[in-house]
């Protein structure tokens, strides 16, 4: 959102929160109604890339519509290009605007599980870069853009200065800010954040969050991620926000409260 900007270039504190679509969405709207009391700048709807194209455009625009006109907060749609040609990528777009979505995660996508590598859908999209420039020719400048990065490398490219390249490909095609993949190493992330200033990346990056609910699904996650954990993590986290003029964090709520309503308490970050 247009607050996203504003807020990081006067360095005021914000925060987010990411939701996937579950398979009853009644409990998560019950937390959403709570959770938004928190004031979060804007809440966002994962892609899950497993499902059947339309069922998925569907679940996942009537959620982004129930957050956006039931719960009156900024809304961020992610949106892949695994599985979809540019008639399923319409109709994503075209309901997440009736459903008054401001802005869009554009993402590649991973394989799905059945594949090993990575393919296009016909009539579809190679990279996250095609997608943001596609957003941009179709809508121009309603929806804001976002794009993920990778401090850690991703699993299929580890080179550093690499990724980078590809991430400002990705910004220079319409893209306004970034939000990481989780991490727990700070410092390698401040290193990361210079080394994407130096390269002349200048929009907002927000690191991704991942509260530790469940000891063997957060070990499962970062094994499957590649994300390293050093054992002062925890600690860091409070020091993040003046170190690398970082204003904003991103929730990886997994659907659940606590966790988040803790680290944000002890950064005193709500309002009570
Ligand atoms: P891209 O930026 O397109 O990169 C994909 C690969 O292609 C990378 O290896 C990159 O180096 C390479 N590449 C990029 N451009 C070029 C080029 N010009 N030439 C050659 N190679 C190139 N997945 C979901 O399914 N649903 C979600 O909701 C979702 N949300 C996410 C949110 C965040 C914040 C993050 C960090 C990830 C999320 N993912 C999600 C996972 C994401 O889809 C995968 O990590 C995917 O493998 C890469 O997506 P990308 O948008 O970064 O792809």
């Amino acid at each position: 959102s247009q607050v996203l900007q504003e807020n990081w270039q006067n360095e005021v504190a914000s925060f987010s929160f990411e939701y996937f679509v579950p398979k009853t969405q009644q409990n998560l709207y019950d937390r959403m109604d709570r959770m938004k009391e928190w004031q979060p700048l804007f809440v966002d709807v994962t892609w899950n890339a497993g499902g059947a194209s339309r069922q998925m455009v569907t679940s996942t625009t009537d959620m982004i519509t129930k957050a956006s006109k039931g719960f009156g907060l900024e809304t961020c749609m992610h949106l892949t290009c695994t599985g979809m040609s540019q008639e399923d990528v319409d109709a994503a777009l075209s309901k997440a605007f009736n459903g008054g979505c401001r802005c869009i995660l554009a993402l590649r996508g991973d394989a799905p599980v059945e594949n090993e590598k990575w393919e296009a859908t016909s009539n579809g999209f190679m990279y996250a870069r095609d997608l943001v420039k596609y957003i941009r020719q179709k809508y121009g400048d309603h929806f804001e853009i976002g794009v993920a990065g990778y401090p850690e490398g991703h699993p299929e490219q580890h080179d550093q200065d690499v990724l980078i390249e590809h991430l400002k490909e990705k910004l220079d095609a319409g893209a306004s800010f970034v939000i990481t993949q989780m991490f727990y190493d700070v410092d390698n992330f401040l290193q990361w954040v210079d080394k994407c200033r130096e390269k002349g990346i200048t929009q907002p990056i927000i690191p991704g969050i991942m509260p530790i609910t469940n000891y063997a699904s957060f070990i499962r996650r970062v094994k499957w991620c590649e994300i390293n954990v050093p054992p002062e993590f925890m600690s860091a986290l409070e020091t993040i926000m003046e170190k690398g003029h970082i204003y904003h964090l991103h929730f990886y709520t997994m659907n659940v409260e606590k966790s988040t309503r803790v680290i944000l308490d002890k950064l005193e970050l709500v309002r009570k």
